[in-house]
């Protein structure tokens, strides 16, 4: 499925100021839940999940999430998986806590073990809606792992859920803790997730430094190296820095350029994944074209991943028919299909300049002709775009040996209104003007 395409520092510091914006509002939902629930049933978290989500993630779940409930090993607080194909994301909350070991059903354990739960693992959909998946054995980023990013979340929701009239929430954020409390080492009511209720270790990490991606969450590792301070040093540090790239104003809307040249809107979460597409920016709308083509242009491949935005705004003047032929030097490395391509050159095999036809005139033809790849060479210039500079001198000298462009429109794009251009073009102005056509007539 899709996703917002948002860096983790920036779905991090979103949802960090959307929590502390509506600290009343989330405080009161997740009193309200914690009464109106104290008994769980069978079908409290489906009835509580799309309230947090709206309370806590403004609804970005809610279509991209389904939840599962069953019985896993007494420790597990659940686990996240990243949607594969056309999958949802899903979260597998864990039942067994409670199994009503005398009846043999669900209806013991107390809400706020749920709410543990439900919370941990909204937080790691969450970053998979916002950010996507990795792709398979890239180390993680922490975007499924309990870490940094995950440890800010996990204590702004706690701080707001905590100063309720019911006492703190019993939110875990060490694995440790976890396995210490099914172990039945006592552990009471945390006061803080981040105080652990053990003895501290050395500042140095204590697991594998950099985990595979595997698309599942990984809630059991041992995170006892990440300390409230990392925490508080990521709101000083990092938090502002993520969100001045406000990633949010790319938009909720991608365009796919469908092969009759229209646009079709699509919403980026029914889209494909963000880690497949760039964006070029083209009158306010942004159209989709393959990464890997994208970024495949050393030329281009710089600018693309600035700020981790992949995108790339075209200049202002492209028309409709420039548009056409980027797109499709993006796709397949050509700007007119190779069959035209051949069949401009079949008709004479030359090098050099095209001779001018002055009638009849053809419209189709010169709607990929001399006079557009001129204007089409210009706006390369002005995106940096050199494999496309190269490609576009390339077919002037090879692929059109006549033209029924505008002689003189032909000249204005080589010379320009204010002085030279690209000397290569100036060198291919030459031979159009000394280029003789049948009859020996010469285009000057
Ligand atoms: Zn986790």
């Amino acid at each position: 499925p899709g996703d917002l395409g948002w860096t983790l520092d920036y779905a991090t510091a979103w949802a960090f100021r959307r929590l502390v914006r509506h600290r009343p509002e989330i405080a009161d939902a997740i009193a309200r839940i914690r009464r109106a629930f104290s008994v769980v049933s069978r079908h409290t978290p489906f009835h509580i999940f799309p309230f947090l989500d709206r309370v806590l993630f403004d609804n970005k779940l809610g279509k991209s999430v389904y939840l599962v409930w069953k019985a896993q090993s007494l420790a597990s607080p659940g686990v996240t998986r990243a949607g594969e194909g056309g999958s949802k994301i899903s979260i597998e909350l864990n039942r067994s806590p409670f199994e009503d070991p005398y009846l043999g059903r669900t209806g013991a354990g107390p809400i706020d073990v749920l709410l543990d739960q439900l919370i941990h693992q909204m937080i790691h959909a969450y970053f998979l809606v916002a950010c996507g998946s990795q792709s398979k054995d890239e180390p993680h980023d922490g975007r499924l792992l309990d870490g940094l990013h995950f440890g800010v979340l996990l204590l702004a929701i706690w701080d707001i859920a905590s100063r309720g009239p019911d006492g703190p929430l019993n939110l875990i954020f060490y694995a440790e803790t976890r396995r210490r409390w099914s172990a039945g080492v006592p552990v009471f009511h945390v006061q803080h997730p981040l105080l652990p209720p053990f003895i501290a270790l050395g500042p140095q990490p204590t697991t594998d430094a950099s985990p595979r991606w595997t698309g599942s969450s990984q809630c059991t590792l041992d995170n006892r190296h990440i300390r409230h301070s990392d925490l508080r040093n990521w709101q000083v540090k990092s938090y502002a820095i993520a969100l001045s790239t406000n990633l949010e104003g790319k938009g909720d809307t991608v365009f796919d350029y469908a092969t009759d040249n229209k646009l079709e809107p699509v919403h980026r979460l029914q889209g494909p994944p963000s880690k497949e597409y760039v964006e070029l920016i083209w009158e306010d709308r942004r159209i989709m074209v393959p990464r890997e083509r994208a970024c495949g242009f050393a030329s281009l491949k710089e600018a693309l991943e600035k700020n981790d935005r992949f995108e790339l705004s075209v200049p202002a003047g492209c028309s409709a028919q420039l548009f056409a032929l980027l797109y499709n030097f993006f796709l397949h490395g050509r700007t007119i299909a190779e069959e035209d391509e051949e069949k401009k050159k079949k008709k004479k095999k030359h090098r050099g300049a095209p001779a001018i036809v002055a009638h009849p005139r053809d419209v189709k033809e010169e709607e990929k002709g001399v006079l557009t790849h001129l204007r089409l060479f210009h706006l390369a210039t002005a995106m940096e775009f050199s494999e496309l500079q190269h490609h576009i001198l390339d077919l002037l000298w090879t692929s059109f040996s006549r033209t029924t462009d505008p002689p003189i429109e032909i000249l204005r794009e080589v010379y320009g209104d204010d002085g030279p251009t690209h000397v290569d073009l100036h060198r291919w102005g030459r031979a159009f003007l000394l280029r003789r056509g049948r009859g020996g007539r010469s285009n000057y």
